[in-house]
């Protein structure tokens, strides 16, 4: 990793790259870019390299239309499917406001601010994500079908995995590009699949989500399939999660390590603040029309909102295994959420239920297929937002969700997807035509 100018001109020299693409990442979690050449580069990390943030979503609010891109060295990395010579590569950028102020609307900041307050009370956070997505059929023109690629399910081998050839290519790529991948497998889904790769501290995790949807989709492209990261594409299979595991340590020590099922205090506590936001952080986790259809769905996706120890489907899970390090595991969030505003609001929740030493609720005893025989067993338990418009009641009248992302920018998500909302439910769907024409 590059640690200054001298050290980052050296790779580009080195590596003889031509172009750099300086990269960020839109409020809805939508990587952007703009290239540069290998000459402009030492001007950009000097002063950095001004774009018109007018039309980039959630960036339009802004003091100015003018915003400016600082690389952040550390994260400069090769793209390796670009040509091998006169070779391309990418860095993420921090965004600044044209007189020197950090722009306050940018995510990867506003996690990193939470970062800091959380490490400024001694704590460290670390993050890992499953994200799960679906290979389709392209048409004849090359666009995106909702055919799934095979007809496999969990764990199949090839030949009924026909995705076998594209995982692999995947999992290489993400190597070059500096992924420690722990497994790669056909998901449950006809065409499902999920790539798992090591936690790491959440800045870097969040950083490695964007990159990893972007080489899924690339390399998918390539080997003539479509990737989609959809929550639910197909209403009979089940949909694509991001489960997020979250692990805490405070003073070098593991917050989450437990014995035989026996959480300490701040866990407890930690766990507690989140599910006291989980509605409100619906929105974001989860921020699309269609990411409704995934969470009321079924098929292993949480509804309810609880917790539980082992192998069962609560929406946060303790996994029993104690490997190399505890943690608890978030499922609700789906992989088209901003992975840096969802970190940073899973970690504001939880210090907040540390320092307000919230009281956890009761284990969740039953799995979401119990629940589903027998509704009356949970009927005090409380559930998800079932749709995106009550997700987005649910985070207005949050005021910690407020607090992380600032006032404006919690009211500009709130306004454009409530938009997002508007153009959906006016929409005739097929569904409505094939219930009522006869009968009305
Ligand atoms: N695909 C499921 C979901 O929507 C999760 C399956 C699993 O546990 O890996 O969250
Ligand atoms: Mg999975
Ligand atoms: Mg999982």
């Amino acid at each position: 990793l590059a640690k200054n100018i001298i050290e980052a001109m050296k790779f580009i020299e080195a590596n003889d790259v031509k172009f750099i693409r300086l990269q960020f990442c839109d409020l809805f979690g939508q990587n952007r870019n703009i290239a540069i050449t290998a000459m402009q580069m030492e001007r950009a990390l000097a002063s950095g390299i001004p774009f018109d943030a007018s039309l980039v979503v959630g960036f339009s609010e802004s003091r100015y239309t003018d915003l400016v891109l600082y690389p952040d060295i550390s994260t400069i990395q090769l793209l390796p499917w670009r040509p091998q010579q006169g070779k391309v590569a990418r860095i993420l950028c921090d965004i600044k406001y044209p007189n020197g102020d950090i722009f306050e609307a940018d995510s990867r900041y506003i996690l990193k601010e939470t970062i800091n307050r959380a490490k400024a009370l001694g704590y460290e956070f670390n993050t890992s994500a499953e994200c799960e997505f679906y290979l389709f059929k392209q048409d004849e023109n090359g666009d995106p079908t909702t055919i799934p690629t095979d007809q496999a399910g969990y764990f199949d081998l090839a030949p009924y995995d026909r995705g076998e050839n594209t995982r692999r290519e995947i999992c290489l790529t993400l190597e070059d590009m500096g992924f420690e991948i722990e497994s790669s497998r056909h998901e449950a889904g006809r065409g499902q699949h999920e790539i798992d790769f090591k936690y790491d501290d959440a800045l870097s995790a969040a950083d490695k989500i964007m990159t990893f949807k972007t080489v899924v989709k690339t390399v998918a492209q390539r080997n003539g399939v479509h990737a989609s990261f959809l929550p639910k594409p197909l209403m009979e299979e089940p949909g694509s999660g991001m489960h997020i595991h979250v692990s805490l340590l405070k003073d070098g020590q593991d917050i989450f390590e437990n014995k035989d099922g026996i959480l300490g205090e701040e866990a407890r506590q930690f766990m507690a603040g989140v599910l006291a936001h989980v509605k409100g952080m619906t929105a974001i986790a989860n921020p699309l029309v269609n990411s409704y259809k995934r969470l009321t769905g079924g098929k292993e996706a949480p509804r309810h909102i609880g917790w539980g120890f082992g192998n069962r489907s609560p929406l946060i899970r303790i996994p029993m295994e104690s490997d190399e390090y505890y943690r608890f595991e978030l499922r609700g969030p789906d992989p088209t959420c901003n992975p840096y505003l969802t970190f940073a609001i899973i970690l504001a929740a939880g210090l907040e239920g540390i320092e307000k030493k919230l009281v956890l609720m009761d284990e969740l005893k039953l799995d979401e297929d119990e629940i589903t025989r027998d509704p009356m067993a949970v009927k005090n338990i409380q559930e998800l937002p079932i749709t995106l418009m009550d997700a987005l009641t649910e985070m207005d009248a949050d005021p910690l969700i407020k607090t992380v992302l600032g006032e404006s920018l919690a009211e500009k998500y709130i306004e454009l997807k409530t938009a997002e909302w508007m153009d959906y439910i006016k929409t005739v769907h097929p569904w409505e035509i094939d219930r009522y024409l006869l009968t009305y």
